[in-house]
This record gives C-alpha cells, sequence and structure tokens, in this order.
C-alpha cells in the first residue's frame, strides 16, 4: 500500500543521515520532499500540515552534541511524528462488565464491514468469546446472505430477520432497527458475550441510512461504533468520516484493503481528523487477513 510512499521518504532520508550540521534551509528542504510525497499518497491536507509543521518545529530544535547525528535526528523524529498522527497508542476493544458487548459496524457500501464482521468475529472466538453476528443491513439485496456465508466460515451464529431473506434482488423484509434490537435480546437469553451488529451503508453519504445508523445505535447502546473504511478511498476519507463522527459518533475505526496497491492517504488521515483511533486493519479478503492495528508498526512499515 505504501511502497511509493516509502520509497519517496527513504530517498528524502538517505539525503539527510550522513550530514553533521543541518541549516535550516537543510530542514525546509526535506519539510519539502515529505509534504510532496505525503500529498502524492492523498494525505488531507490539514494532516500534512500538522504533520510537517511538527516535525519543523522539532527539527530546528535538535542539538548537534546527541548520540545521533541530525539526519538520523530528523528520521527518529518524522517516526514518532507518524506514529502520533496514527494515534499514538494502540487502543484495546472496551468489554462490558456485564451482559454482552455490543459492536457496531457502519460505513459506506463496499467498505468491507460485512467481511469484516467475519474476521472480528473469528478473532474474539479464538480469544474465547462467544460471538453473535447481527444482520441489520437490510438495503443490499444479499447482504444477510453474504453475513449467512461469512458466519458459517467463522463458525459463527448469525442473528437474521424472519423469514429471512426472500429472492437474490428483493431487499429482505424488516425494520434494522428492530432487527438490531431483538439481535441483542437473542444474544442476552443465549448468554453470547459480544455481538457484532452489522449495519447498511451506501455508495455515498445518505442521510436517510446515517439516520437508521444513529437510529440502531441509540437503540442497542453499543460499547463500540466501529467505523470501517477503505483505505483506498484517497481524498474522501475526510469528508466520509466527518460525515460518519455526526450520524454515529463512532469510537473507533477499522481500516479495509490495507493490501491494495493504492495509495493510502485515508490510513494516514482519518485517525487525526476524527481523534478516533485506528483499531483493527483488514489486509485481504480471508478470515485471517486481519491484524490489531499498531501505529508504531504501522510507521515503521511505512519507514522501512
Ligand atoms: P460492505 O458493503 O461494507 O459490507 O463490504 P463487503 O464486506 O461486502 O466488501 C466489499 C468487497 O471488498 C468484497 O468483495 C470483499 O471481498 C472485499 N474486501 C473486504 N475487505 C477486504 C480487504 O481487506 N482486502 C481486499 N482485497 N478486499 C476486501
Amino acid at each position: 500500500m505504501f511502497a511509493n510512499l516509502s520509497d519517496r521518504l527513504t530517498e528524502t532520508f538517505r539525503n539527510l543521515r550522513g550530514k553533521g550540521r543541518l541549516s535550516e534551509a537543510d530542514i525546509d528542504g526535506t519539510i519539502r520532499e515529505i509534504r510532496r510525497a505525503l500529498l502524492d499518497a492523498d494525505v488531507a491536507v490539514p494532516v500534512v500540515r500538522t504533520f510537517t509543521g511538527n516535525i519543523r518545529e522539532r527539527a530546528l530544535g535538535i542539538e548537534v552534541s546527541q548520540a545521533l547525528n541530525p539526519g538520523q535526528q530528523v528520521v527518529k523524529i518524522v517516526n514518532e511524528e507518524l506514529i502520533a498522527i496514527l494515534g499514538g497508542e494502540s487502543r484495546p476493544l472496551r468489554f462490558a462488565k456485564n451482559g454482552p458487548t455490543v459492536i457496531m459496524l457502519a460505513g459506506l457500501q463496499g467498505a468491507g464491514k460485512t467481511t469484516l464482521a467475519g474476521k472480528l468475529a473469528h478473532h474474539l472466538k479464538q480469544q474465547g468469546h462467544t460471538p453473535l453476528l447481527v444482520a441489520a443491513d437490510l438495503q443490499r439485496p444479499n447482504a444477510v446472505t453474504q453475513l449467512r456465508v461469512v458466519g458459517e466460515r467463522a463458525g459463527v451464529p448469525v442473528f437474521a430477520p424472519e423469514p429471512g431473506v426472500t429472492r437474490e434482488d428483493e431487499r429482505p423484509r424488516g425494520n434494522p432497527v428492530k432487527v438490531a434490537k431483538k439481535g441483542l435480546k437473542e444474544a442476552e437469553q443465549r448468554q453470547h458475550s459480544v455481538v457484532i451488529v452489522d449495519t447498511a451503508g451506501r455508495l455515498g453519504i445518505d442521510q436517510e441510512l446515517m439516520r437508521q445508523a444513529g437510529d440502531i445505535r441509540k437503540a442497542v447502546e453499543p460499547h463500540e461504533v466501529l467505523f470501517v473504511i477503505d483505505a483506498m478511498i484517497g481524498q474522501d476519507a475526510v469528508a466520509t468520516a466527518t460525515a460518519f463522527q455526526e450520524g454515529v459518533d463512532f469510537t473507533g475505526v477499522v481500516l479495509t484493503k490495507l493490501d491494495g496497491d493504492a495509495r493510502g492517504g485515508a490510513a494516514l488521515s482519518v485517525a487525526e481528523v476524527t481523534g478516533r483511533p485506528i483499531m483493527f486493519a483488514s489486509t485481504g479478503e480471508k478470515l485471517d487477513d486481519f491484524e490489531v492495528f499498531h501505529p508504531d508498526r504501522m510507521a515503521s512499515r511505512i519507514l522501512d
């Protein structure tokens, strides 16, 4: 995903590493190259501004007497600032003290929510939880079927509206808010430790669906609302994330399709813009293509 950005930064640092002293012009030249590399990777403009501003300020304060030479110190600063815009520390899921932990998924259609629902269920099952998947995406004709397939693969039961889906090209019947509530009740009765609620998304931001997601949030009072975003979304990342933040006030972010070869600006923008932590990453279509997100590991991958 970050091959190009990574190459550009490596090239920038190569010119720096040997330097015994850094003039203000050296620093400004470096900052300019970093800025261009980030903008070309589709990182949001305000994020680029914050990032390069912090690096410049710290680089100007570098003292020559330290163990690392000035060039190496700049590399270290960039690494630290990259970790900071990626959210700093990784943040684990919050679990309920009593009763099932409710995790709601929200995001645009095609972002990878349903796929993620299966991966998250699989991950939690491996940790000893007993998840229930709830199909509250009643918008897309075969979303319920898809969740059933995903659940079967993960060996996790799926709660769906009755009598289930009709034809592939027909919308499943039911009210998603009611389905979500019923799913939660079912989880309580059957003592599932976690409920993962999959919700509907459209290709673009849609007021009606956003309201519906907000209603589901109110109805099931989730412990976590995860905003699922395709890392290939590019410059639209900020507008999309902001709309979902207003609509459902998510508590964490999941980046999907990190295995793609797009420029990855979303991955680098969304934590800083929303102030919400990136908690998981999805890196493929298989159940195991899933990682707990660690900002420091992502930063080293980029600066490697
Ligand atoms: P939803 O509409 O948000 O529920 O999205 P889906 O889960 O249906 O995913 C949309 C498409 O993206 C499907 O073809 C998935 O197989 C694919 N997909 C989901 N996550 C990933 C990922 O991490 N990497 C890749 N390469 N494809 C993914």
